[in-house]
């Protein structure tokens, strides 16, 4: 049994296509009242369901299949280690001699999903949920990135680079010279912001992370966020004041606070950024096929999702393009194309491509669009250049 991670998911959305089924059961394993656990009733419930649908008689290999894996799935909710978590996701297929069980910090809605592929949109969700900030630390020329969540934090990247100290010149040299140095100096910093931007913009595309934290001194963050393209400038959720001496366990208790806060928050802004941007009708794709085609081109910033209505995707075996209506084959490469999960498709894609993704509760402005949306990247240039330079705030070191 393991932790859920990156590598189980990818692991589980790899599993190929064959014949015979997957069952994929969630589980709340939170809470035991006595001997009984919570899962026992619901799941058995939902087993019996499953099993009268599967096939008339008792004795056919669907159901004999079907119990077999519900059997595996039992026996590893009723290990021990599954009474120490909180949540377990336990994937079977016996045909295949495939059987994976995970555990989570948080308790999973109880479920249980026959299909040929394992069913993993509630353990990716969860995950995504888990998921810390990337923490950047920062002066006029030195930064630190982290990796942050409850637990703690951990250094993903340092840069240093040599600015020259704020100094005055003296005597006759004291005006146009004086103007020199401080453009000089202003220059330097304005190099390594935009250096620092890019370790930012690569550590986005490495790890998803929920938001993007700045600590540092006011004037010194404005002048950084600025170098920030506008697609992660838009994901800073939060700044504060820290000093570069400042010790690093601050950091993990300024992040602990913030995820309490952040949630619910972080969910209103995403929802008041796509409604404007609907109202104003650019920059964003709402609906399943316009997010598919959008993810194809790349131009999605941020993908939105409400919880899986359980919608289908058609996907070609060849050329792996994705469809949200129904399609034998594929208009492309006339490769057939096979049913699947939208929510799972999507998902897939969007880790891939380290696309950053929100899940949100409240899905009544998007209702309309089936609970699927984006935010598209904007036409900014990559690394805007130097226009505020000479303008720029003075700045203490
Ligand atoms: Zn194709």
């Amino acid at each position: 049994m393991t932790t859920s991670g990156r590598e189980h998911i990818q692991l589980l959305l790899d599993q190929p296509r064959e014949p015979g089924m997957v069952v994929s059961c969630y589980a709340d394993t939170a809470v035991a009242e006595g001997f009984e656990a919570h899962w026992l009733q619901p799941l058995k419930e939902e087993a019996t369901r499953i099993r009268r649908g599967l096939a008339a008689e008792d004795h056919h290999p669907a159901r004999r299949e079907f119990d077999l894996n519900v059997e595996a799935i039992r026996r590893a909710l009723e290990s021990p280690e599954a009474r120490q978590a909180r949540g377990m996701a336990v994937f079977s297929a016996v045909g295949r001699h495939f059987l994976l069980a995970v555990h989570s910090d948080t308790p999973f809605e109880n479920r249980l999903v026959v299909d040929e592929v394992p069913y993993v949109v509630p353990l990716v969700e969860a995950y995504i949920r888990q998921r810390g900030y990337l923490v950047v630390v920062t002066d006029t020329h030195r930064g630190r990135l982290y990796a942050s969540r409850a637990g703690g934090s951990r250094l993903l990247d340092e840069l240093e680079e040599d600015v020259p100290g704020k100094t005055r010149a003296s005597g006759e040299t004291w005006g146009k010279q004086q103007a020199t140095i401080d453009r000089h100096r202003k220059d330097q910093i304005l190099h390594f912001h935009k250096h620092l931007a890019e370790r930012v913009d690569r550590a986005c595309r490495e790890s998803a992370y929920r938001g993007i934290v700045l600590l540092g001194e006011h004037e010194v963050l404005e002048h950084f966020r600025d170098r920030l393209p506008g697609r992660l400038a838009r994901r800073v959720v939060y700044e504060g004041p820290h000093a570069w001496t400042d010790p690093e366990a601050e950091i993990d208790a300024r992040v602990r606070a913030l995820i309490g806060a952040e949630q619910a928050a972080g969910e209103r802004r995403v929802l008041d950024e796509l409604a404007r941007r609907l109202g104003e009708g650019c920059a964003m794709a709402a609906g399943p096929q316009e997010v598919i085609d959008a993810l194809r081109d790349g131009q999605v910033a941020e993908l939105i999702l409400g919880p899986d209505p359980g919608a289908a995707a058609f996907r070609c075996d060849g050329c792996r393009s994705l469809f949200a209506d129904e399609r034998a084959d594929c208009p492309y490469c006339h490769a057939p194309c096979h049913k699947g999960n939208l929510w799972q498709e999507v998902l897939d894609l969007a880790l891939s491509h380290g696309i950053a993704v929100d899940l949100v509760r409240d899905t009544s402005g998007m209702a309309r669009y089936g609970g699927i949306a984006a935010l598209l990247a904007r036409d900014e240039p990559q690394w805007a250049g130097a226009p505020g330079a000479e303008s720029s705030t003075e700045m203490a070191r």
